[in-house]
């Protein structure tokens, strides 16, 4: 029997040394550089930071012709190229960045034969020009690859549809013996499933990777007073560390990164509404400086290469888990420990569905966009390893708890909240089937609690027979109880007005047939935070 070869081709393992400089591929890495020189197709999903890169980049390097990189930002391609060119390689560009001569001497190199790597931005793809133009380069000096990168983008439902990619689809198959390779770090069996087909790679080698970071340690905690509990978070934990912080709004960037910066945070801003200038300047000082803390819309980050982000916080909730887990995955790309820190409240659940009854979609699309935050929200309130959770959500389930994450760490302490939830629904019933009414968290929770404010009088809700029935939990309280429920699909959230409805199994839970477990974390959590010194 002879020895297994060492994985990767000799061709690939010299070009990964010489220009790349590292000794041996990672992962799965071999398994996809060895098929495309082998002239194969490829679907590659690897979580961020796993190096999906090299995938293509060495093929590209080995096979014959220039490889075609289809990136779909501007500023990541801008790094790539940078970063490939110092290393030698004759990379190029080709977007909307560029001046007529710019692109026309990029296309005398490309016809030339001139250019190892060429990026180009998806919409420049769906022209006419671009493509006779790769039609020639085909038949001269070749293409080596057809690499499709950031490959969800073509999933219409995911959350990052970029409709340029669409049209990618017409290129895959065009130039004949030239692998095609679509890459992702988003999991989810539903995108493979699209993007496999929309893409025509049925026949492609498919390598899915392990999507567990067990350097990065989840936390989710309870949203009290969000800027406090992350300067906590950074003081107590990561003082000069580099990290990203996510929220959902331009404006809480802005108010943020100030009130860090005035608490002494190194933090600086990233949204879309900032000039092109000063977020260029901005992201390249968090590359560049130690210890910076960008604060940014979910515009920031695809494709960020630091490898020694010590931390990434959400102070909203994201709107789907493959979202949440591409954004933390940005933390510890270089294995060391990692913090992905999310403060998760109702109010977040509320502007959630708010956003998505008045997106613009048809039905089909609210129901996706529904479904993703119904299985965010139930992350959020897992009372069980957090880890084993999104690798189940990922399809791949593990058998044992991780032991870092929040809730291996401090086991989650639960109690029966059927009783609680069934006093909540029934006000919700009772308001509706006698007074025809629907009403938000605020006063379904004053009616529990039996306070006679203004509006309870004004609508003489104390004549209810549910009125103080719940004044054994506290505001506070119920507002967690409440949380809980929305997230179980016991409760939902009607309207745009935040009013109050049954949820799926909301009917269930009042007949007494399906017990509501609950976690006792809001107060408890809340009161260990502002009490606890390391
Ligand atoms: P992804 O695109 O999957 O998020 P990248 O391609 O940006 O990941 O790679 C992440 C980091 O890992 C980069 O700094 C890259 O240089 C490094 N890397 C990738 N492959 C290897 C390898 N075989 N050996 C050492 N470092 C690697
Ligand atoms: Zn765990």
């Amino acid at each position: 029997v002879l020895p297994a070869a060492p994985p990767g081709t000799d061709a690939a393992l010299e070009v990964l040394r010489r220009v790349f400089g590292y000794e041996s591929f990672r992962g799965r890495q071999a398994e996809v550089v060895d098929a495309v020189i082998g002239g194969g197709d490829a679907v590659v999903l690897m979580p961020t930071g796993a190096g999906k890169s090299l995938c293509y980049q060495v093929p590209a390097l080995v096979r014959r012709g220039t490889g075609l990189v289809v990136s779909p930002l501007i500023a990541l391609m801008h790094d790539q190229v940078d970063a490939l060119r110092a290393a030698g390689v004759r990379a190029e560009f080709l977007n909307s960045t560029q001046s007529p001569d710019e692109r026309a001497e990029v296309e005398r190199a490309l016809l030339a034969g001139e250019v190892d790597l060429i990026y180009i931005a998806p919409e420049r793809l769906s022209g006419g020009s671009v493509r006779s133009l790769l039609d020639r380069v085909a038949a001269g000096p070749g293409i080596s690859v057809f690499a499709i990168d950031e490959a969800h983008c073509v999933s219409q439902w995911g959350h990052d549809f970029r409709p340029d990619y669409l049209a990618l689809a017409d290129l895959v198959g065009r130039w004949p013996g030239v692998p095609t390779m679509a890459l992702t770090a988003t999991a989810t069996e539903a995108t493979h499933r699209e993007l496999t087909t929309r893409l025509h790679l049925e026949g492609a080698t498919h390598v899915v990777a392990s999507f567990d970071r067990p350097n990065i340690q989840y936390r989710i905690v309870p949203k009290d007073d969000p800027k406090q509990q992350l300067l906590k978070l950074i003081r107590d934990e990561h003082r000069g560390d580099a990290g990203i912080v996510y929220a959902l709004s331009p404006n809480a960037v802005e108010q943020t990164a100030t009130w860090l910066a005035e608490h002494g945070v190194d933090a600086i801003p990233y949204h879309a509404g900032l000039d092109a200038r000063i977020r260029a300047a901005n992201q390249s000082r968090f590359l560049r400086d130690d210890g910076v803390v960008v604060v940014a819309t979910i515009a920031f980050g695809m494709g960020i290469d630091k490898p020694d982000v010590r931390f990434v916080a959400h102070i909203d909730v994201p709107k789907s888990v493959e979202g949440y887990y591409q954004e933390t995955g940005r933390a510890g790309r270089d294995g060391l420990p990692a913090t992905a820190w999310l403060a998760y409240g109702l109010q977040d659940v509320v502007q959630q569905r708010r956003f998505i009854d008045q997106s613009v979609g048809d039905a089909a699309h609210k129901r996706k966009q529904s479904a993703n935050l119904d299985a965010m929200l139930a992350l959020c309130e897992a009372v069980t390893c957090r880890r084993r959770q999104l690798l189940a959500y990922f399809g791949q389930p593990t058998e044992t708890d991780c032991g870092n994450c929040d809730t291996c760490l401090n086991p989650v302490e639960t109690w029966d909240g059927s009783v609680a939830a069934q006093k909540l629904l029934s006000t919700i019933v009772r308001l509706q089937r006698e007074r025809n009414q629907r009403f938000g968290a605020g006063q379904i929770v004053d009616i529990l609690r039996g306070k006679r404010t203004p509006r309870v009088e004004q609508h003489q809700h104390d004549d209810l027979s549910v009125f103080g029935i719940g004044s054994d939990i506290s505001d506070r309280g119920w507002r967690s109880v409440l949380r809980q429920l929305i997230a179980q699909g016991v409760v939902q959230v009607a309207d745009d007005y935040g009013t109050l409805g049954l949820g799926r199994l909301g009917p269930a839970v009042l007949k007494g047939e399906h017990p509501v477990r609950l976690r006792h974390d809001l107060e408890k959590a809340a009161a260990a935070h502002s009490g606890s010194k390391r």
